[in-house]
């Protein structure tokens, strides 16, 4: 699998991601699709896949060589990410665990660093991140899971949705008030970020029924007066909302890449298809109506993985690259959708036969649009940050 890279990726970050594609051939190899889609049928897990990439040497990718791992920044997490959905094996939990990396790298003590990063490079540490409540979704501001300070550290009580991967991981990077709303000194003070053993008594899991194909589970996290040690705290009391927004653009631009990989797989799928599919005794991918749709979404997707590139490029040199992160997640999100629907269409009836592999992509595809943040938050954050129109 070669990357075929838009001529814009700088040339230092060429070989990177080129041997990045290259590792991941073998990922896919030892953990292929159908593995990947018979595990989510299962609602299982994808142990063996995590295990691959730890022997790759790919989850020691995006922390710094002069931290203990590969290097690589977020143009590496971005290869990793966008290669293995290109193969059909995307893991939430690659998404979680470099975006809760970055949080913990960027705002943790060296001690925090070597605790709770360092393991993941070779699996024994997996993190998933818990910031949606049942009452704050999209608006986080209103989340109430509280943490209360105690002579040793923190009581925690509340309760967290939507969290994926949390029968796999040991720890969850979770987002807590400190502080009672009406205490805060502004919009984004008064909250903490913790590190939170997941195995601490006072913690109970409800897996939901999520009807898409990813070997990963999503659960309801209960904490009931969850005594944590005072180092569960990353940073500073009341600073855990900005230094979540810190880290959201490399989560952004490691979305990007999870979209645009799924889209390339349905594209590539639909064009094989296209070519031998002859129901008039001709191929349907000689007819312009069948070839527009598929056209249109390469040339989105490749628009996209252009900025998505230079998102991570940005990003890397010390950037914060928000507005390239959140155009590169919106463009791509939207692009990865209608190859999927142009995949669709272009294998008929056969689209919905499960082994055809085609509506499986179609679920995956569609909560990009809507998680970890939905398109229209992003277009609020482009009608102000960047059009300077009022905030809404
Ligand atoms: C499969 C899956 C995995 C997930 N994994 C995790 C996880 O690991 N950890 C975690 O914390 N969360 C996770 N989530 C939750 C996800 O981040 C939320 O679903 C997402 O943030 C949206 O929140 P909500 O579902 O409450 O939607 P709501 O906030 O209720 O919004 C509903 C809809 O209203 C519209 N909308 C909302 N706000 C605005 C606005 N300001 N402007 C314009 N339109 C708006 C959007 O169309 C949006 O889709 C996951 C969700 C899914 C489906």
């Amino acid at each position: 699998m070669t990357a075929d890279l838009p001529s814009t990726v700088h040339a230092e970050s060429r070989d990177l991601v080129e041997s990045v594609f290259q590792a991941v051939e073998g990922v896919a190899a030892a953990f292929p699709r159908a593995r990947f889609l018979q595990r989510a049928r299962e609602r299982g897990n994808a142990s063996e896949l995590w295990q691959a990439l730890v022997d790759a040497g790919l989850l020691a990718i995006g922390i710094p060589e002069e931290r203990g791992g590969a290097g690589g920044g977020l143009t590496g997490n971005t290869a990793v990410m966008e290669a293995l959905s290109r193969a059909g094996i995307p893991p939430l939990l690659y998404s979680l665990t470099s975006f809760s990396r970055e949080a913990i790298l960027k705002f943790g003590t060296e001690q925090q660093i070597q605790d709770h990063v360092l393991p993941t490079i070779t699996g024994e540490r997996k993190i998933c991140f818990g910031v949606t409540e049942p009452e704050a979704g999209t608006n986080s501001f209103a989340l109430r899971t509280i943490a209360t300070p105690t002579p040793g550290g923190y009581r925690i009580s509340g309760q967290k949705v939507f969290i994926s991967g949390a029968d796999e991981a040991d720890h969850i990077l979770l987002l807590a008030r400190t502080a009672p709303p009406g205490e805060r000194l502004s919009r984004t003070s008064g909250f903490g970020l913790f590190m939170v053993d997941l195995s601490l008594p006072g913690i109970h899991l409800n897996r939901l029924d999520i009807e898409w194909y990813a070997p990963e589970n999503q659960f309801e996290v209960f904490f009931d007066e969850v005594e944590v040690p005072a180092d569960a705290l990353i940073g500073e009391d009341g600073m855990g909302f900005d230094y979540l927004l810190s880290s959201l653009n490399q989560e952004r631009i490691v979305i990007a890449a999870w979209a645009l990989g799924l889209g390339n797989y349905a594209l590539e799928k639909a064009v094989s298809y296209a070519q031998v599919r002859a129901p008039f005794g001709t191929p349907i991918g000689a007819n312009q109506a069948v070839q527009h749709p598929l056209a249109l979404a390469k040339v989105e997707m490749e628009a996209a993985r252009t900025m998505m590139y230079a998102g991570a490029a940005g990003y890397d040199s010390g950037t914060d690259a928000g507005h390239l992160a959140n155009m590169a997640k919106l463009l791509g999100s939207r692009a990865a959708l209608a190859a999927v629907e142009a995949s669709i269409q272009t294998h008929g009836g056969s689209a919905f036969v499960y082994e055809t592999d085609v509506i499986t992509l179609w679920p995956m595809i569609r909560v990009l649009q809507i998680a970890p943040l939905n398109n229209e938050s992003i277009l609020n954050y482009i009608s102000e940050r960047m059009l300077g129109l009022p905030r809404s």
